[in-house]
C-alpha cells in the first residue's frame, strides 16, 4: 500500500518537473532541434491541436470553450490560483517536515537555522506580491523617461503611447495585459506571485527564487541526514565504520527503510520532491543571473531574439546624422528607397562620422528595413542610412552597464521617483 502511494508521488514529481522544464525552457534557442525543443512544440502546439479536433467531434467544442475560458481566466486575469497552489505545496511539505523529521534533528545550529529559512519564501512572496513593480503613471512618467534612455534599437522615442494607459512608453517598460498597466523595466508577469516583476520588485523576486532554492537544497540535505541516521540505526547499530562505503548504492536496504515506517515514507517523499524540483529552480535562477549579467530583462531577451533574426537576414540598418544636403535628399525619398536597403552605403552620402559626433553626440538609430522598403519606424529628422549591421555583436546593448557589479546595482538599488 505504502509502496504504491510512494510510487505515485515519485511518478507525479518526475512527470511534473519534466513538463515544467519543457514548458519553461523548451522555447529557448539553445534547445532548438533537440528533444526538449521538439517536446515543447508537441506540448504547446501538436497535442492542443489534436485535443481541439477531438473535442469538436465529441462535444461540439464545448469542452474546449469551457477549458479555454477557465485557462483564460487563470492566465490572463489577475488571480491567486497559482500562488495558492504554491503556498499549499510549501506549507504541506513544511508541516510534514516538522511533524516527521524535526524531532530527529538534534544539532542546535540546524534547529536555530531551520525556522527562519523555512519562513523566508513566505516573506519574499509577500514582498513580491505586494510591492509596486513600477507602475507608470501620469505623475512619474517623465521621471521614468529620464531614468531609462532609448537605445534606438528595441526602444525608440517615436514609439506610440500605450493604447490602454495613454502614457508615453519609457524605454524598457512594457504594458502588462494581465495587470492592465505599464510597468517600468518590466521583466515578466509572474503567476506564482500574482504580480508583474519589474523595476522595484525584481530584487524581491530574486530573493524569492533564492529562498526557495535554499529550502530545497537545505531540505534535501536535512531529510537525507535524518534518513541516513535511521539507516545506520536499523542496519549498522554497531557504528559507522561497519557501514559500506557506497551506502547510497545499497538499494534493497534503502527501499526497505523507506517503507519500514510512516515517517520514513513521508521524509523520503520530501527528500525526493526537494531534489527533483531543485534543478528547475537552479535553471530558472541561472537564467536570471545570465540576464542580469547581459543587462537584459526577460522581455528584452525576446526582443533581442527578434533583432538577431533581423540582423541575420541582413535587414537592420544604421542611420546617423547627415548633413543638410543629405537630410533633404533623405526626407524627400521618404522610406529611404533612394538607398536600396541592400546596399551598404548610400550612393550620395557626403557624411562624416566626426561631424555627426559633434552635431548630435554621435546618435545612431537602428532601423529594420523590410524587403519591400517598409520600415519599422520613421527615419528621425536629419538622419541618413550609413551602414548595414553585419552581426549582432556589433550592436551595443546600452542597458548592459558592464563591469561585474553595475547591472546588479541597478537590480538591487533602483532609483525611486
Ligand atoms: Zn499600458
Ligand atoms: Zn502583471
Amino acid at each position: 500500500m505504502k509502496l504504491t502511494a510512494l510510487h505515485y508521488v515519485v511518478a507525479f514529481i518526475v512527470v511534473f518537473s519534466t513538463i515544467v522544464f519543457i514548458v519553461l525552457f523548451g522555447r529557448l534557442p539553445a534547445f532548438k532541434g533537440t528533444i526538449v525543443g521538439k517536446a515543447h512544440v508537441l506540448l504547446w502546439h501538436k497535442i492542443p491541436a489534436r485535443l481541439i479536433a477531438i473535442d469538436k467531434i465529441v462535444t461540439g467544442g464545448r469542452f474546449c470553450n469551457a477549458t479555454s475560458s477557465a485557462g483564460n481566466y487563470l492566465v490572463n486575469e489577475k488571480n491567486w490560483a497559482v500562488t495558492t497552489f504554491y503556498i499549499t505545496i510549501l506549507t504541506v511539505a513544511l508541516v510534514f517536515f516538522f511533524k516527521d523529521a524535526w524531532r530527529y534533528i538534534t544539532n542546535p545550529i540546524h534547529r536555530l537555522l531551520i525556522p527562519p529559512l523555512a519562513l523566508q519564501p513566505y516573506f519574499y512572496l509577500y514582498l513580491c506580491a505586494f510591492t509596486d513593480p513600477g507602475t507608470i503613471t501620469q505623475s512619474n512618467v517623465s521621471r521614468m523617461l529620464d531614468l531609462f534612455p532609448y537605445d534606438d534599437i528595441i526602444f525608440y522615442p517615436d514609439m506610440p503611447p500605450c493604447r490602454t494607459c495613454h502614457t508615453p512608453k519609457p524605454a524598457r517598460s512594457k504594458h502588462c495585459s494581465v495587470c492592465k498597466r505599464c510597468v517600468a523595466r518590466m521583466d515578466h508577469h509572474c503567476a506564482w506571485i500574482n504580480n508583474c516583476v519589474g523595476y522595484y520588485n525584481y530584487r524581491y523576486f530574486l530573493g524569492f527564487i533564492v529562498s526557495n532554492l535554499i529550502v530545497l537544497v537545505y531540505g534535501s540535505y536535512l531529510t537525507f541526514s535524518v534518513l541516513y541516521m535511521e539507516y545506520m540505526r536499523q542496519y549498522f547499530p554497531e557504528g559507522y565504520e561497519k557501514a559500506p562505503k557506497y551506502f547510497w548504492a545499497d538499494y534493497p536496504k534503502w527501499i526497505r527503510l523507506v517503507h519500514s515506517q510512516n515517517w520514513t515514507a513521508a521524509v523520503s517523499s520530501l527528500f525526493m520532491i526537494a531534489t527533483l524540483v531543485c534543478p528547475l529552480v537552479v535553471a530558472f535562477l541561472a537564467q536570471h543571473i545570465l540576464f542580469i549579467h547581459q543587462g537584459v530583462t526577460t522581455n528584452e531577451s525576446e526582443k533581442w531574439g527578434e533583432v538577431e533574426w533581423i540582423v541575420n537576414n541582413g535587414m537592420l540598418y544604421i542611420y546617423e546624422i547627415g548633413n543638410a544636403e543629405n537630410e533633404t535628399a533623405e526626407s524627400a525619398s521618404g522610406s529611404g528607397s533612394e538607398n536600396e536597403p541592400g546596399s551598404a552605403r548610400p550612393r550620395s552620402a557626403v557624411w562624416s562620422r566626426d561631424k555627426a559626433k559633434t552635431d548630435n553626440s554621435g546618435r545612431r538609430v537602428y532601423i529594420h528595413v523590410y524587403e519591400d522598403g517598409e520600415m519599422n519606424r520613421s527615419v528621425p529628422q536629419g538622419m541618413i542610412q550609413t551602414d548595414k549591421v553585419p552581426d549582432l555583436e556589433s550592436v551595443e546593448n546600452i542597458y548592459d552597464k558592464g563591469g561585474v557589479f553595475r547591472n546588479w546595482r541597478e537590480v538591487f538599488f533602483p532609483k525611486y521617483t
